[in-house]
């Protein structure tokens, strides 16, 4: 993002009302949530109501796994990690169908009722891609509700949508369903998440009351996945916005070292991704910002972040605005390791590839990805693919995963031949 684009997006950003305000002490949130003694992380209010709701949100797609290759959860540590949260107010936890396949909602369910319901909110999905008929939307929310071991949900969310699943919410009544179960009091605030075009928002925002919407955005996707115009589409239709993927999958947490330096050059003392959480939760329209919190160190950073909150200046836009610069030499793909992508029929380890091949582009540490990667099995490698297309179509951020695999085979998996370091083409061309 460039001066003149940084400037326009604080006058847009000025231009809109908030719909939410800061809530920075507690014992003013009428939903009696953040009752812990000491520090507690910053709260916006929702609209003009009493419900108040932390502006860090506890992720529940990358919890901490007993194995880095399978979904199991390690209970002992997300435990405390739980504990650690609720003590600072932070109670928004969101949880998914698909996350972990499945057992996320399970060890939301397991961990969370072990609290007093009223003092946490719980966050879940309906997928839409696993309905092949109407019944299933039922079946689902029932498997859901016996997972999380709730009776209601406080935030719920159609997932992930995009325009051919939009078609589907429609045939299947989805909203339709959700709405009774609202009026039921069985949902809080109904809501969805969404990955395409904003032309595509629109659409979606504009069909129904919606009570929130949940985007993409940090500041390497607010102009090349067009993250601003999404806010401004829901900000425009008074819909407060929760942010999802704030530092990319972990990518902006870990840049390359030009762009690390001009980070620390300005403030030593903090963390790269707190620039990048700063600056999703500086826009006033932003209830919450989910962050998926592996290691406990992430949340304690995190947390230290959201305690007394405060909003980007000018200079440090401008900061963000040089090391933005930085990073874009490093030539990483636009992968966030959401999974969505996988199983892949012929075996290929896709998000794994994928995040290791990032790893040595940003650190230049070509050395780990061939430790690492010469291990993996040959079906898990990227010269494993043969082109069949299916993960194409399941891939939020439109990546062509084929073509990047192919260039990754031919330049990793040759004998001992170095990563050339050059810029990558601009996101647009993956598109
Ligand atoms: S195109 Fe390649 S990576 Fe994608 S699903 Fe097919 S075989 Fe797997
Ligand atoms: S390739 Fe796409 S779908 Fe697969 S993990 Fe990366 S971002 Fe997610």
């Amino acid at each position: 993002m460039n001066r003149r684009e940084f400037l326009k997006h604080a006058l847009t950003v000025a231009a809109f009302a908030p719909m939410t305000s800061l809530v920075a002490k507690e014992g003013l949130d009428g939903d009696k949530s953040s009752e812990g003694k000491g520090r507690q992380i910053t709260r916006r209010r929702y609209k003009n109501t009493a419900l108040t709701v932390p502006l860090l949100g506890f992720g529940m797609m990358r919890l901490p796994r007993l194995s880095p290759d399978k979904p199991d959860i390690d209970y002992a540590t997300t435990e405390k990690q739980i504990a650690m949260a609720m003590e600072v107010g932070l109670n928004y936890f969101d949880t998914a169908y698909f996350y972990h396949d499945g057992l996320s909602e399970k060890c939301a369910g397991d961990l969370l009722s072990r609290y007093p319901r009223d003092r946490y909110y719980l966050v879940s999905k309906m997928p839409v891609r696993a309905l092949k008929k109407e019944a299933d939307v039922e079946r689902i929310w029932n498997e859901q509700l016996a997972r999380c071991k709730t009776e209601y949900f406080d935030f719920y969310l159609v997932h992930n949508l995009n325009r051919e699943r939009w078609a589907d919410t429609g045939k299947f009544h989805v909203y339709e369903f959700l709405k009774r179960k609202q009026k039921e009091g069985k949902i809080r605030k109904l809501g969805f998440s969404f990955h395409d075009e904003p032309e595509v928002l629109k659409v979606i925002a504009e069909a129904h009351p919606w009570d929130f919407g949940q985007i993409q955005l940090n500041y390497l996707d607010w102009t090349i996945y067009r993250s601003r115009e999404q806010y401004e589409i829901l900000t425009k239709l008074g819909i407060p916005v929760i942010v999802m993927e704030p530092l990319r999958g972990g990518a902006l947490a870990t840049l390359n070292p030009e762009a690390t330096a001009v980070f620390k050059k300005a403030d030593p003392a903090v963390s790269t991704a707190s620039w990048a959480l700063r600056y999703a939760a500086s826009l006033p329209n932003v209830l919450c910002v989910l962050s998926g919190m592996t290691l406990t160190e992430h949340l304690e950073d995190n947390i230290r972040t959201f305690t007394d909150f405060q909003p980007l200046t000018d200079a440090e836009r401008k900061t963000i605005e040089a090391a933005l610069a930085a990073y874009r030499k490093s030539g990483a793909i636009a992968c966030t390791e959401c999974r969505y992508c996988t199983p892949c029929p012929a075996g290929v380890n896709i998000p794994r590839v994928f995040g290791l091949y990032n790893q040595a582009k940003t650190t230049g540490n070509t050395g780990h990805f061939r430790l690492v990667y010469d291990k993996m099995s040959p079906d898990e490698k990227a010269s494993a693919c043969v082109d069949c297309g299916a993960c194409l179509k399941k891939c939020p951020q439109h990546i062509p995963i084929p073509e990047i695999l192919k260039k990754i085979a031919s330049e990793m998996e040759a004998p001992q031949k170095k990563i050339a370091v050059h810029p990558v083409p601009d996101y647009e061309s993956f598109v």
